[in-house]
């Protein structure tokens, strides 16, 4: 007891193939020789959890959450095997563990499971047998032993809930990018890496498109005090540190904006001719809610002759439920009518500096109107201002905020 606990995440390019997962195990024995107790948790192999998905679809289109969640948690147990098989080969020694066998316990909310606890036992009784503990990323169990998964990215949660539960002072999430940067640096080629964000910025940054970090593992690093360090798994670069910056040395310059970034996966929901009365909202939203679906914006038009229009938006794969529970609450509030739009993508600034500057949002419209982009349903927060416009228009878009607000420049 007592040695360093490193906690490794490596993303699904990163374990993609045969060599890349040599690599990753290299690098495990190395800081395991080091000294350190090595947790690794890895997601499934490159596109994996697509392919798994595409090939349920072909059977349903609506299947069970249940067994979608049993389907998808091979994925990563395949890698976790490969990777303790390769470093044994190498001479390692490493023992792989599915969600179940560590005891990774969540609620039961299939696909989009919340971890509630994490044993130690298991883990701690392997680091006494000196070995490293490959641990599947993205799975977890219920208390009635049914298979859970975390939501898409989530094996990034995985890891940063195992480095909070095991107290370790950081937890490294190796990834295909150097770090978290100014914009998707595959859609804007001169985005910046940003060397240090706070916890408030990074989830902000997480929850309106930028997956390279998933939502819930920022929620649980800043709740537990992780330090996140984002970098790439295929060099040995400093990445990005996302942390609780109030406690940084010399006090770092807040910038205005840290980050544009673009949400495709946003459907817009319309419900027209409800009455405009007290409690039509909450029956609405509290439906909905019980559903287990996220609410994103919201757009109330102003009421005319007692009736009014609401739209707001939801993640693609709630739409099937949403429709129902709409479809179901057409007859109790009365609703007319309802309208679907799939295209439509959310565009968002964020940056801790915008609270004391005025101005920033009126850049933004402005700049779209500039160029013909209609801003269709607007949200703001002390930190992020964000936008829903046409899907056809969205990367020229992100290019063009991160242009207009300097990102590419310190
Ligand atoms: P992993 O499989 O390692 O979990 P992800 O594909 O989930 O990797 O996340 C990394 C990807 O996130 C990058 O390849 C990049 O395209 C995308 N991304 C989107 N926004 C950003 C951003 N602001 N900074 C860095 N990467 C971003
Ligand atoms: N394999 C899962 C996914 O593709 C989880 C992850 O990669 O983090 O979403
Ligand atoms: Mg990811």
């Amino acid at each position: 007891m007592g040695k360093n606990i490193v906690v490794m995440k490596f993303g699904g390019t990163s374990v993609g193939s045969i060599e890349k997962i040599n690599k990753v195990a290299e690098r495990a024995i190395k800081s395991k020789n080091e000294g350190n107790d090595v947790v690794i948790t890895v997601s499934a192999m490159g596109d994996t959890t697509d392919d798994l998905i595409e090939l349920a679809s072909r059977i349903s289109s609506n299947p069970p959450k249940r067994e979608m969640d049993m389907l998808l948690s091979t994925g990563e147990q395949v890698s976790s095997a490969l990777l303790a098989i390769a470093i044994a080969q190498k001479g390692g020694k490493a023992i792989s563990l599915t969600g179940y066998q560590v005891g990774i316990f969540t609620d039961d909310i299939f696909s989009d499971a919340k971890i509630l606890t994490i044993k130690k036992d298991r883990i701690f009784a392997e680091f006494e047998k000196d070995n490293i503990v490959i641990v599947a990323g993205f799975q977890g169990i219920t208390n009635n032993n049914d298979i859970t998964t975390l939501g898409r990215g989530g094996s990034d949660t995985t890891a940063v809930a195992i480095a909070a539960a095991l107290n370790a002072t950081h937890c490294e999430i190796f990834t295909d990018v150097d770090g978290v940067f100014t914009a998707d640096p595959n859609i804007v080629s001169n985005a910046r890496k940003i060397n240090v964000l706070s916890y408030d910025e990074m989830l902000e940054l997480a929850s309106s498109g930028a997956k390279v970090l998933h939502l819930r593992a920022v929620e649980f690093a800043k709740n537990h005090g992780v330090i996140i360090h984002v970098r790439s798994s295929f060099n040995n670069n400093e990445g990005t540190w996302v942390m609780d910056t109030e406690k940084l040395n010399e006090k770092m310059e807040q910038a205005v904006v840290s980050g544009v970034t673009y949400d495709t996966n946003q459907v817009k929901i319309s419900v027209f001719g409800i009455p405009d009365k007290p409690g039509v909202a909450a029956k609405l939203f509290g439906e909905l809610a019980a559903a287990n679906i996220n609410i994103d914006m919201i757009v109330q038009n102003v009421g005319e002759k007692g009736i009014a229009a609401i739209s707001f938006t939801i993640k693609k794969e709630d739409l099937q439920t949403c429709e129902k529970v709409v479809k179901e609450l057409k007859e109790k509030i009365g609703i007319k009518n309802f309208e679907i739009d799939t295209d439509i993508a959310k565009l968002s600034i964020v940056g801790a500096g915008m609270k004391s500057h005025p101005g920033v949002a009126a850049t933004m419209f402005s700049c779209l109107g500039d160029k013909g982009i209609n801003i269709e349903m607007i949200s703001t927060s002390p930190i992020i201002i964000s936008c829903v416009i046409r899907k056809d228009r969205i990367i020229e878009a992100v290019r063009l905020l991160h242009e207009v607000f300097n990102l590419d420049k310190n």
